[in-house]
C-alpha cells in the first residue's frame, strides 16, 4: 500500500533540512531527457555523485540501444536470428526479467514488438505495410527468445525476430541510479529518465509531490500524488507520435497485431522499483482498463491509475482516498 492519505502528511520538516542543500542536474541520455535532484551537504558532492549517475546511464545506453552501432543490442538484432550471441551478465539479466514480465501480463510486455516496432519512425511519420505487418507478425512472440545461461547467450527462433528495450531500460537505468547515489552516500534524491521516477528517502521530511500530466493537454496535471521512497512511471500515447488520416501512430505496440495499442491514453504505475514500474506501465497500458485493474489489483506493492481511450480515469484500490476523487477529464 501508497502513503496516498492526505493525514500522513504530518511532515518531519526537520529531518534534513539541517545541513545542506538540494541541487538538480539534468542531461539528454536515451534519448531522452534525465534528471537527478538531491540533497547533499556540498555541492562538490551533489555533482559527483551525479556525474557517476550520468555515466552510468549513458554506459546502460551504450549496451542497450537499437541505433548505437555496435551496441550489444544491435548486435543480437544483426545475428541471434542465425546464431547464438554471447552477451553481458547485466543484459541477459535484463532480457530475463523482460519475458518474467511477458508471462505475467499475458504477452502484452513483449521485447521482440521491435520485430515489427523497428519498421515505425514517428519523427518521419513512417510506419510498416499491411503486408510488413503480416509478414512479420510471428516473429512478435517472447517464446522465440532463447537464453542459454550456461553460454550467457541469446539466439531466436524465427530468424526475423528482434528485441528492443525500450520498455524497460530507462526503469533499470533509474534503479541503477538510485544504487549509485545510496554508494555515495546520498540519502534523499529523485531520479528521472524519461517517464520514469523514483525516489529516494522523501523531501524534506515530506513526500515528494509527483503529478500526473492531462494526456491531451501539456498544460494540465490531472492528479498530484504523495511519494516517498517509491517508483512511478507512466505510459502515454502522446510522447512519440504522429496523425495520418485522424488516426494516432504511437510507440506503445500491441503484440497480437504489430500496431499502437488504442485502449489507453495514459496509464501510471506506482511500485517499489523503477524496472517493475515502467516494464507494468507499458504492458498495462496495451492490456486495457479491465485487464490492467484485474492484474494490478493481484499484485503486492503496486498501484495503476489508468485513463482509458475516453478520458476516464481508473484507480487500483490501494490508491482509494477520498482527496483522490477522478476527475472527469472533459
Ligand atoms: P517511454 O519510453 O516514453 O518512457 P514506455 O515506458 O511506455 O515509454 O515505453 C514505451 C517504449 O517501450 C516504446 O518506445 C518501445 O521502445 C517499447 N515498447 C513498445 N511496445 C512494447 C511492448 N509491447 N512490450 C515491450 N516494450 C514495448
Ligand atoms: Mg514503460
Amino acid at each position: 500500500m501508497f502513503c496516498i492519505c492526505m493525514a500522513s502528511y504530518s511532515a518531519n520538516i526537520n529531518a534534513n533540512s539541517v545541513s545542506g542543500q538540494w541541487h538538480k542536474f539534468q542531461e539528454t541520455i536515451m534519448g531522452t531527457s534525465t534528471s537527478v535532484e538531491l540533497f547533499t551537504e556540498t555541492r562538490e558532492k551533489a555533482e559527483r555523485c551525479s556525474q557517476l549517475v550520468f555515466a552510468d546511464m549513458r554506459r546502460i545506453d551504450s549496451l542497450m540501444s537499437p541505433y548505437i552501432k555496435d551496441s550489444e543490442l544491435f548486435q543480437i538484432n544483426k545475428l541471434a536470428g542465425t546464431q547464438p550471441v554471447k552477451i553481458s551478465a547485466e543484459l541477459f539479466l535484463l532480457i530475463q526479467r523482460s519475458i518474467k514480465f511477458s508471462e505475467l501480463t499475458d504477452g502484452a510486455f513483449d521485447i521482440t514488438f521491435a520485430s515489427i516496432g523497428y519498421l515505425y519512425n514517428y519523427r518521419e511519420n513512417k510506419r510498416p505495410s499491411e503486408s510488413q505487418v503480416n509478414k512479420l507478425l510471428s516473429a512478435i512472440d517472447y517464446r522465440n527468445i532463447i537464453l542459454d545461461p550456461l553460454q550467457q547467450s541469446i539466439s531466436f527462433s524465427h530468424k526475423n525476430t528482434k528485441i528492443d528495450l525500450g520498455g524497460i531500460a530507462k526503469g533499470h537505468a533509474v534503479d541503477k541510479a538510485i544504487e549509485r547515489l545510496k554508494g555515495c552516500h546520498v540519502e534523499n534524491a529523485l531520479v528521472s529518465a524519461g517517464g520514469d521516477t523514483r525516489i529516494l528517502g522523501d523531501k524534506n521530511g515530506r513526500p515528494w509531490m509527483m503529478g500526473i500530466r492531462h494526456p491531451r493537454d501539456k498544460q494540465k496535471i490531472v492528479v498530484s500524488l504523495p511519494l516517498k521512497n517509491d517508483a512511478i512511471s507512466t505510459s502515454g500515447d502522446y510522447e512519440r507520435y504522429f496523425i495520418e488520416n485522424n488516426k494516432r501512430y504511437h510507440h506503445i505496440i500491441q503484440p497480437s497485431t504489430g500496431k499502437p495499442a488504442s485502449q489507453s491514453w495514459s496509464v501510471s504505475v506506482l511500485a517499489k522499483d523503477s524496472l517493475t514500474s515502467d516494464a507494468l506501465s507499458t504492458a498495462l497500458f496495451i492490456m486495457g482498463t479491465e485487464k490492467a485493474m484485474k492484474l494490478i489489483n493481484s499484485l503486492k506493492h503496486t498501484e495503476a491509475i489508468v485513463i482509458n481511450n475516453s478520458g476516464k480515469m481508473f484507480y487500483s484500490h490501494g490508491l482509494t482516498s477520498p482527496a483522490l476523487t477522478p476527475p472527469k477529464l472533459h
